[in-house]
């Protein structure tokens, strides 16, 4: 396998935890939308710890994009990252990843889950294709959703936010259960469900869908 070894270019916040680094690309470097890579950062004592991480930019950009949500309670990775400087080296493989575009339906995330749903969407709207896609995002609070602007900007009405943990949040509360799944989906069986958050939200949101009629063959997750 290639690995690619490139310098940190621009470092910006998309929430209190999450961060946009935008990194030299290799020359005919190639991914489709929804793909991820693995990623290291090239300190001292982390070159070899790779963590897969996706593509939020688009594949005709002079750069690459990732967008990650880091967590500083425990020594990882993201936590390194979060410390990262532009300038600083990380070192990343080929593309990978199950996650495309098959047609219109309904994406569903929970949280950093949202990132290959980012490079998927604007490469939509760069194409006028947007359609009628709809996108139900869940997050702990109000402050947890990245992108909000951006993706209410593409989506409109279509982008609906779904809030566990703050009573005050003016979002629907809750998880993403069958009833909620029932009350916001109006066909089951002739559209597509793109399904990418942690383990356990892919597996009670696809078990979910295939209770209300979801084709098998029609989910698209990262198995
Ligand atoms: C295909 C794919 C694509 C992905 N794309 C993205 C992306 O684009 N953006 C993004 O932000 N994430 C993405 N992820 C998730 C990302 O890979 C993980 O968040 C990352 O691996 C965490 O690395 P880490 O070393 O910081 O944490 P790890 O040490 O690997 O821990 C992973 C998880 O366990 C918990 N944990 C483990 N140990 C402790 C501890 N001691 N204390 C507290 N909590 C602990 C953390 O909460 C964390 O969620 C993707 C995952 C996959 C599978």
């Amino acid at each position: 396998m290639k690995s690619f070894q490139l310098k940190i270019l621009e470092k910006s916040k998309a929430t209190h935890d999450t961060f946009v680094f935008k990194i030299e690309k290799p020359k005919s470097y190639s991914y489709v939308p929804g793909q991820a890579t693995e990623l290291s950062l090239l300190k001292e004592g982390w070159a070899d710890v790779k963590r897969p991480f996706t593509f939020t930019s688009l594949p005709e950009d002079d750069y690459l994009e990732f967008t990650i949500k880091t967590y500083d309670d425990h020594e990882g990775v993201t936590k390194r990252l979060g410390n990262a400087q532009v300038g600083d080296e990380v070192e990343i493989g080929d593309a990978w990843g199950a996650i495309a575009y098959k047609g219109e339906g309904v994406f569903l995330a929970g949280g950093a889950g949202i990132t290959p749903f980012i490079s998927i969407l604007r490469d939509l709207r760069q194409k006028n294709k947007i359609g009628n896609n709809q996108l139900i995002f869940a997050n702990k609070t109000n402050d947890d959703i990245i992108l909000f602007e951006e993706l209410k900007t593409i989506l409109g009405h279509k982008f609906q936010n779904i809030i566990e943990n703050q009573e005050d949040s003016a979002y629907d509360r809750g998880r993403i259960d069958k009833k909620y799944l029932m009350e916001n989906i109006n066909d089951f069986k002739h559209q597509h469900f793109y399904v990418c958050g942690p383990e356990g939200f892919i597996k009670a949101v696809n078990g979910a869908l295939k209770d209300l009629g979801a084709n098998p063959e029609a989910l698209v997750f990262e198995k």
